[in-house]
């Protein structure tokens, strides 16, 4: 019996961390990895930056056509970051569960606690920077954004940082490689949970009764 013909409900993996950790590049080593990956391309009421496309990194809608969609009860989750709202629309995540594809979700604290709500099995990780330090120099690195704007990430990071302890997973990002292998064991180890094998037990044992 080969594994891949054994049903598989889709894993939900939230990965949060304060701005700078290095987030964004962990997760684009996951999906490299796995290309099979869903992810959940959010509604967003911010402006696209550098070479972002409509419907890629997100859905850049009105902040008219988010409250309008917010006042449908169309999001699983929605947030105010930065001035901006920030939601994640219910009917596609649920498609990609149901067509056995692992979903992830790209979101801030205050999103992931909400969702955990609708999806209580799901994965949540965070990641943490080794030190303010570092987390100062990556921000600075990056070369993205103004004094005051790195000034205000740093103060959300502490804020932040205080609400770790909702997460069943941490992984530091010091040595990338060694966050990235953590990361990986942890959606692996996700994809083992028997919450998403429903029947798998009783088909195996179902041989007992067919072969013996
Ligand atoms: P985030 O998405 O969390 O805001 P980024 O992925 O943009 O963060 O990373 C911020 C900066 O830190 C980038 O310049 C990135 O190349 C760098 N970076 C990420 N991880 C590490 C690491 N483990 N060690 C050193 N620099 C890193
Ligand atoms: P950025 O504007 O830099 O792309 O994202 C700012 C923050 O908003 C990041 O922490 C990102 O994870 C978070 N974010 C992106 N999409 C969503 C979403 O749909 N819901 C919530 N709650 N946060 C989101």
């Amino acid at each position: 019996m080969k594994d891949e013909h054994i049903s598989r409900l889709g894993q939900v993996l939230v990965v949060c961390a304060p701005s700078g950790t290095g987030k964004s590049t962990l997760i684009d080593m996951l999906r490299k990895e796995f290309p099979d990956f869903g992810f959940s391309v959010s509604y967003t009421t911010r402006a696209p930056r550098g070479q972002e496309q409509d419907g890629r990194e997100y859905n850049f809608v009105s902040r008219d056509a988010f409250v309008a969609m917010r006042s449908r009860g169309e999001f699983c989750e929605w947030a105010e970051v930065h001035g901006n709202f920030y939601g994640t629309a219910t009917k596609p995540v649920e498609r990609m569960l149901g067509e056995g594809r692992d979903v992830l979700f790209d979101i801030d604290v205050q999103g992931a606690k909400q969702l955990k709500k609708t999806f209580y099995k799901g994965t949540f990780v965070f990641l943490l920077p080794p030190s303010r330090a570092e987390l100062v120099r990556r921000l600075t690195g990056r070369g993205t954004d103004s004094e005051e704007s790195i000034a205000r990430r740093l103060e959300n990071a502490a804020g932040e940082m205080a609400q770790a302890e909702f997460f069943d997973n941490w992984v530091v990002n010091d040595d990338l490689d060694t966050a990235y292998e953590e990361l990986r064991a942890v959606y692996l180890a996700g994809r083992c949970k028997p919450s998403l094998r429903p029947g798998i037990l009783d088909s195996i044992l179902q041989t007992w009764r067919t072969d013996g």
